[in-house]
């Protein structure tokens, strides 16, 4: 297995199944019914919380000294972690991670896991990992579970089954019922809450995530709003939490600041429904919890990203409000992408975690009109990442084709050069603007057809700037 072995997809792919997604009613509407609500939950959250901007910038400030002592956090953890009674395993890409779970479990006879929803676990495959090593596996998240039955990735960070619409679900839940339920969301719901609570009764391993890992406590830190994370976690007797090492922070002290700005950014909620903090095993003296806790630390191409120019893409708490506010996302979702991490940061830690030239199109895959740095609750600078992505793409040799590559020389030229600029915006005005209606031109002609494909491109001014400048006397 590579360090991420994402379902990689060329250029070409790319736009394919970005043309799918557009013409495909139903999911433009899903997208568009949930991105609505979410990106405006999310607008109306910062809103009505006068401290945002600090806490936010504080959030920031808090993810960059951790990374900037992440060695000396990761020790403190793991110190933490033994004192309570927990074990900690590092491992260097996914396959020792699935390595390390797969053998916890064989050696002590697990034969059914409950996961709780966990994008860290899609980004290694456990659970083809698991269900290859022939443990039986179920999704307990409500969305991970219907994107389980229907054999898919999860198209969104939050909302897995975003790309499902309601009849689609229904019949996944009846064929795994073996009969078909009545068609109501309260009864789908009920049926899927009878059929996981009898799984957490008899699974013998819960895997979660970790949402926050607290260096002083040794705590794993798990956010849901269906409380399925809290039974994975107690029901089984083994718990296993894999962690990205991106999300250590260091003391308990820490944790309110980002409480506050991850469910605002994720739902527009002041507070996810469930907050659990999980604190090593079960005490002898207590009478719920695993006999034993296990948290697996991955790296898989962090310490690299660590050392690079784009180390702040590892702030990112997973929140998902990027794809809600992002003009792309919002139109050809998640599944489009490729890659297990979509919208604006999986266009960016796609390419740093499986490669640059691999997934060239993903940079791309973007307006820059900064709605996803607004949204993001660590003010992540996606755009400028984004750009220098693009930067060190075309210094790749083939990247650039011949044509684009004269093009651009062209375009640096007429910048420095006054009468070169000038002699071209007249003949913008005279050529391209004879193009046009009402202000837009619906059809570009030649190798620059692909942009009027799908909108229209606004039509140059029919008067320069400069004319106009002249003709006011300057003012
Ligand atoms: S980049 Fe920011 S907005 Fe996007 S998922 Fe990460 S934290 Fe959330």
């Amino acid at each position: 297995m590579s360090q991420t072995d994402y379902t990689r997809q060329t250029h070409h792919e790319f736009l394919v199944a970005a043309e799918q997604a557009l013409d495909d009613p139903k999911l433009q509407a899903s997208l568009t019914n949930l991105g609505d609500t979410l990106a405006q939950r999310n607008r109306e959250a910062w809103a009505a919380f006068p401290q945002s901007d600090a806490v936010r910038e504080l959030a920031r400030q808090i993810k960059d000294e951790t990374l900037a002592h992440l060695d000396e956090y990761l020790e403190e953890f793991e110190v933490s972690v033994r004192r309570r009674g927990g074990e900690v395993h590092y491992a260097a890409d996914g396959a020792e991670a699935c390595t390390a779970i797969t053998e916890i479990l064989r050696s002590r006879g697990v034969k059914k896991v409950v996961k709780s929803k966990s994008m860290t676990t899609e980004e290694i495959h456990l659970n083809e990992a698991l269900e290859a090593a022939e443990f039986e596996v179920v999704e307990t998240d409500l969305g991970e579970f219907i994107v389980q039955l229907s054999k898919q990735r999860p198209s969104h960070l939050v909302a897995p089954a975003l790309h499902l619409r309601m009849p689609e679900i229904h019949e996944l839940l009846s064929g795994d019922a073996g009969e078909t339920l009545p068609n109501t969301p309260e009864d789908m719901a009920l049926y899927a809450r009878r059929r996981l609570r009898a799984d957490f009764a008899t699974a013998d391993a819960g895997i979660t995530g970790g949402n926050f890992a607290i260096a002083d406590t040794g705590s794993i830190v798990l956010i849901s709003n269906e409380g399925n994370a809290r039974l994975t976690v107690s029901l089984p007797r083994i718990h296993i939490a894999i962690v990205g090492i991106e999300k250590l922070i260091p003391k308990f002290a820490d944790l309110p600041v980002f409480l506050k700005v991850l469910a605002r950014a994720a739902t527009g909620q002041k507070m996810s429904v469930y907050t659990s903090v999980i604190n090593g095993p079960k005490l002898p003296d207590e009478l719920e919890g695993p006999e034993e806790m296990h948290v697996v630390l991955l790296d898989n191409g962090r310490t690299r990203i660590l050392e690079g120019p784009l180390r702040e893409s590892l702030f990112c708490i997973r929140c998902g409000a990027c794809l809600n506010a992002c003009p792309i996302y919002r139109n050809i979702g998640g599944h489009a992408y490729g890659g297990v991490y979509s919208g604006p940061i999986g266009a960016i830690i796609t390419p740093l975690y499986d490669g640059l030239v691999a997934n060239h199109h993903l940079p791309h895959a973007s307006s820059l009109c900064g709605a996803c740095q607004a949204a993001c609750p660590v003010k992540i600078a996606i755009p400028e990442m984004l750009i220098r992505l693009r930067d060190q793409l075309h210094a790749e040799p083939g990247e650039l084709g011949w044509a684009e590559g004269k093009a651009y020389g062209l375009w640096a030229r007429s910048m420095r050069v006054p009468w070169i600029y000038r002699l071209g915006t007249w003949l913008a005005t005279r050529t391209v603007g004879r193009l046009s209606k009402n202000g837009w031109i619906r059809k570009l002609p030649g190798a620059l057809h692909g942009w009027t494909k799908s909108r229209d491109f606004p039509a140059p001014a029919s008067e320069r700037f400069r004319d106009w400048w002249k003709r006011e006397g300057e003012l």
